[in-house]
């Protein structure tokens, strides 16, 4: 076993973001197999923390399993799963009517609740959930905005990416369809589950026991990722094999000295260029 950096000292519980980190699209990131391997022989617990709400924890297993990365469903938490089990702390077997895809539909189902279709009585429906829907139109945002200004539909939503990041460039993310239902009824979600906010990171250490100074989360957006772990009190490393680029790094750091005005909670502990970073040379 090679010897961890020391910043990753005493850690056992490793919080994994996925795309950009551990894979890139379809294609695995080279060494992060071999990364999470060596970090579970040493006994570190290791679970994955997503905004993408659009597929199923066992979707994610399996898409692991193409990459030999063995892992079980309770090792995901995505903003579909976060959002599904904090729903169900506030109202058991609600009627929900979803803006979204499978993976939140699945992750509320699967909790007891049922979703609704456009068609239904606005007025029975107790939670408008919004995350990326790749079918968003306007009927579900005139819907959506009936549940919530006529009806009793509380608001709340999954996450709020502006851009996705795909093969092609960029397409739009969560955050569209959150504006979309916030202008025409004029109310922000009450809350949005997904990074930045550090409800997930914060059901992580609940669900396993583990102080936040012994845990870390690996991420490649400081907007998201570095700033939920940030906000959460947990360790936190940027690998620049996704989103953020060197030269980014650089110029946040180069205005912290100047302290121009920014978060420090977009600031890491340890950039690293790739996850062979954690070993000392
Ligand atoms: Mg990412």
């Amino acid at each position: 076993m090679r010897e961890l950096v020391d910043e990753l000292k005493n850690i056992e519980l490793a919080i994994f973001d996925l795309d950009g980190v551990i894979y890139r699209g379809d294609i695995l990131i080279s060494n992060s197999d071999k990364v999470i391997q060596e970090l579970k022989d040493i006994s570190i617990k290791v679970v994955y923390n997503s905004n993408n709400s659009t597929v199923t924890r066992q979707m994610y297993v399996d898409r692991l399993k193409g990459f030999n990365i063995n892992s079980e469903v309770s090792d995901f938490y995505t903003s579909a799963s976060i959002t599904s089990e904090e729903i169900t702390n506030q109202k058991q077997n609600a009627t929900i009517f979803v803006i979204g895809e499978i993976g939140l539909k699945e992750e509320l189902k699967e909790k007891g609740h049922t979703i609704v279709n456009p068609t239904s009585n606005y007025k029975n429906v107790d939670f408008v959930i919004v995350g990326l829907d790749k079918e968003f139109n306007y009927k579900k945002l005139a819907f959506a905005q009936n549940c919530i200004l006529q009806g009793k539909a509380q608001f709340y939503a999954t996450n709020s990416d502006s851009t996705l990041p795909a093969a092609s460039g960029l397409l739009p993310g969560a955050g569209v369809m959150v504006n979309a239902v916030e202008t025409c009824t004029n109310k922000k979600p009450l809350k949005i589950f997904g990074k930045p906010n550090p409800y997930g990171i914060q059901m992580i250490l609940n669900h396993t026991n583990v102080s936040p100074d012994k845990s870390v989360i690996f991420g490649d957006r400081l907007n998201t990722d570095i700033l939920a772990g940030n906000r959460a009190r947990i360790n936190t490393i940027l690998v620049l094999t996704g989103v953020t680029t060197e030269r980014e790094v650089k110029k946040n750091q180069e205005k912290a000295i100047r302290s121009q005005v920014i978060d420090k909670n977009l600031i890491p502990n340890l950039v690293i260029k790739s996850l062979l970073g954690i070993f000392k040379e």
